[in-house]
């Protein structure tokens, strides 16, 4: 595995690879959810490249930026063990420079629900991720479910942009109990890691009450928000595949979403149904 910090250098490492790439941005402190994003590249591609970068821009004033967990020498044996050919991971300073040219997120999906809470998060993450499918020149990129508004956004990006590469959602990976796998669970004491729980299993319920033909909105996220009663809940929203609201859960075009603070931790979670 090389491990690439600069730019030029990336390009050079890019350039010698032959067949069909796989890509899979991350920002780093990896898991098991990460692992099987890099595992299905591995598995589809005849080469991968993971990025893990802790990109600035994506982050809001007051946000985690500087307590971001870092752990680069886990990282490295983890992405060597995987069978990744290329590990990127640069400085700040050679990614950004002054006064950029930048993109932005769509008004709609990019501001609402975390785009809301977090205004500007997701013109961070296209900017980014535009400039890391530049340099990697990806066939497929990878991306977590668990990320539903991120997802549903690039795929938007790459379907506007006309990028040539193809989006492949990777299912959320869990906890045995449910909780749903984030670099940010470090955060959690094992008293709130006990309430975060939850969270999967207010989606749990949802995805019961579904199957038992209850497909009115109100009525699933008032029992959501019952079993979530002992959390900060920002929101409990039930859209469609574009992100609009819904009344009533459509089979196969629906996401239920949770964004919920247990302490001090923010933790999402979703339901594709
Ligand atoms: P992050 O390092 O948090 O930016 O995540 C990098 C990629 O891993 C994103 O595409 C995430 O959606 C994905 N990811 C994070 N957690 C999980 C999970 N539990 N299951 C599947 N994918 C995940």
């Amino acid at each position: 595995m090389q491990i690439v910090r600069g730019i030029e250098e990336l390009r050079r490492a890019r350039e010698a690879l032959e067949g069909s790439v796989g890509f899979v941005p991350t920002m780093g402190a990896l898991h098991q959810g990460h692992l099987t994003l890099i595992k299905r590249s591995t598995g589809e591609n005849d080469h991968t490249i993971v990025s893990i970068f802790v990109n600035p821009t994506q982050f809001l004033p007051g946000e985690d930026l500087d307590s971001y967990p870092r752990r680069e020498e886990a990282d490295r044996r983890i992405c060597e063990i995987a069978g990744v050919d290329i590990l990127f991971m640069p400085e700040v300073s050679s990614v950004y420079g002054k006064d950029e040219v930048t993109l932005k997120a769509p008004e709609y999906l990019g501001y609402i629900l975390e785009g809301s809470r977090r205004p500007g998060h997701f013109d961070g993450v296209v900017q980014v991720v535009m400039k890391l499918f530049n340099l990697t020149r990806p066939d497929r990129a990878y991306f977590g479910k668990k990320d539903a508004q991120q997802l549903v956004i690039l795929q938007k990006m790459v379907k506007d942009l006309f990028l040539p590469l193809k989006l492949v959602p990777v299912e959320t990976v869990r906890e045995d109990d449910g909780l749903a796998l984030s670099s940010r669970n470090v955060y959690l004491s094992p008293t709130e890691r006990a309430e975060a729980l939850a969270i999967s299993r207010s989606l749990k319920r949802a995805s019961r009450l579904v199957m038992a033909g209850e497909l009115s909105s109100e009525a699933i996220k008032q029992e959501m928000y019952a079993i979530m009663k002992a959390l900060d809940v920002e929101y409990v929203e039930i859209v469609d595949r574009s992100f609009r609201p819904l009344e009533k859960v459509k089979i196969q075009d629906t996401i239920i979403l949770v964004a919920a603070r247990v302490g001090r931790t923010r933790l999402i979670d979703n339901l594709w149904i």
